[in-house]
Parts: structure tokens; sequence; C-alpha cells
């Protein structure tokens, strides 16, 4: 078992899973630390490399995935997205909490590796409000269907998930994962 604890955030895709991952970074009391994943996807203006993501180009990310770099990966809308391992084990090792935040096809894997991670699936207030949203996002028509078909798709791994959280307010989310992860630090310890 180890050390710290490994605290992983998924859910349907544009949920609002980043507004969470800010708000529970933010609190000091959690002590947790941010694994920066890995994309071929372009650098967004208010990115920043190294922060964000690190953005790679695809042979560094078919480099990484052959020589075992990436706890678990994969591709959406065209871009690859991984995890780096190396990082979240030295953390969990000297005792650290990490979060990450992934997709939920992802997360199957990291529980191979660290069946004792606690997993945390966000879900809209409802189908509806998310596919509102997503279409206020993207404006282009392709786009706002492959992310709604993608969350419908989603919210059926949902079941799978014990620990649930709705996101209808940010704030109020990360402070029912902080009561989780504390009562399963807990757990972790009994
Ligand atoms: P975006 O391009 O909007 O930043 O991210 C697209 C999706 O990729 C989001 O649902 C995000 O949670 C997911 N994602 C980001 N990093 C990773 C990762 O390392 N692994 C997996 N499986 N998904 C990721």
């Amino acid at each position: 078992m180890s050390k710290g604890t490994l605290l992983v955030l998924t859910g349907a895709s544009s949920v609002g899973k980043g507004a969470i991952r800010d708000c529970l970074l933010e609190d000091e009391s959690l002590q947790l630390f941010y694994s920066i994943s890995m994309t071929t996807r372009p650098k967004k203006e208010a990115e920043k490399d190294g922060i964000d993501y690190y953005f790679v180009d695809r042979k560094t990310f078919a480099d990484a995935v052959r020589s075992r770099e990436l706890l678990e990966y994969t591709q959406f809308d065209g871009y690859y997205y991984g995890t780096p391992l190396a990082y979240i084990d030295f953390l969990l090792k000297i005792g650290k909490n990490v979060l990450l935040e992934v997709e939920a096809q992802g997360v199957g894997q990291i529980k191979l590796r660290y069946p004792d991670a606690l997993a945390v699936f966000v879900v809209p207030e409802s189908m509806e409000e998310l596919e509102k949203q997503i279409r206020a996002r993207y404006n282009d028509q392709a786009s706002a269907d492959l992310r709604v078909n993608k969350a419908s798709m989603e919210m059926e791994l949902s079941s799978l998930f014990r620990h649930q959280v709705k996101n209808n307010d940010a704030q109020q989310a990360k402070e029912e994962i902080a009561k989780m992860l504390v009562e399963h630090k807990a757990n972790k310890k009994g």
C-alpha cells in the first residue's frame, strides 16, 4: 500500500472537472500535488507548458508509450493524453497526496496499479444541463455533437463508481470530495 493517497477525479466530458480540480488544489489543508498530463493537443492561449499540460509532439508521446513511461493514455478528438508515471510513484512513495484528472476510461488502468486510489466520478445536474453547457462552449456543431455523444457514453460508466459527486457548484463539490478523502485515508489506516 502506498504511503500517500491518489485521488482520481473523473466524470463525463465538459462536466466541470477542471473547476473542481482548481478548488481542491487551492485548499492547502488537503496537501494535494497535481499530476500534470502529457498531451499532443495544441496549447491554448491561456495555458502554460509544464503547468496545465506537457505539450509534446506525436513522436515524443509515442516514445513515452513505447518505453512505458505512462500510467495510462487515451485519444480524444484526434489528440493523445496520458499520465506520466514516475512523478506519481515518487510523490506517493514519499507520502504525498496526488490529484489526477482523467477521462473515465483511464481509471481502470490506474486502479490496477494503485488499488487503494480514491476515484470520484463527477456527474452533471442533469444530462440536459450538460448538453446545454457543451453547446454553449463549442460553437462548432461537429465538436459539440462529439462531446455530447462522448459525455452520454461516459455517463454509462458512472454506475461503476462508488464515489460520485454532483457538480452544481464547484466549491460544494470540492467540500464533498475533501470529506471522502478524509474518510478514505482513515479506512486505509484502519
Ligand atoms: P482538454 O483538451 O479539454 O484539456 O481535455 C480533454 C479531456 O482529456 C478531458 O476530459 C480531460 O479530463 C482528459 N484528460 C486530460 N489529461 C488526461 C490524461 O492524462 N489521461 C486521460 N485518460 N484523460 C486525460
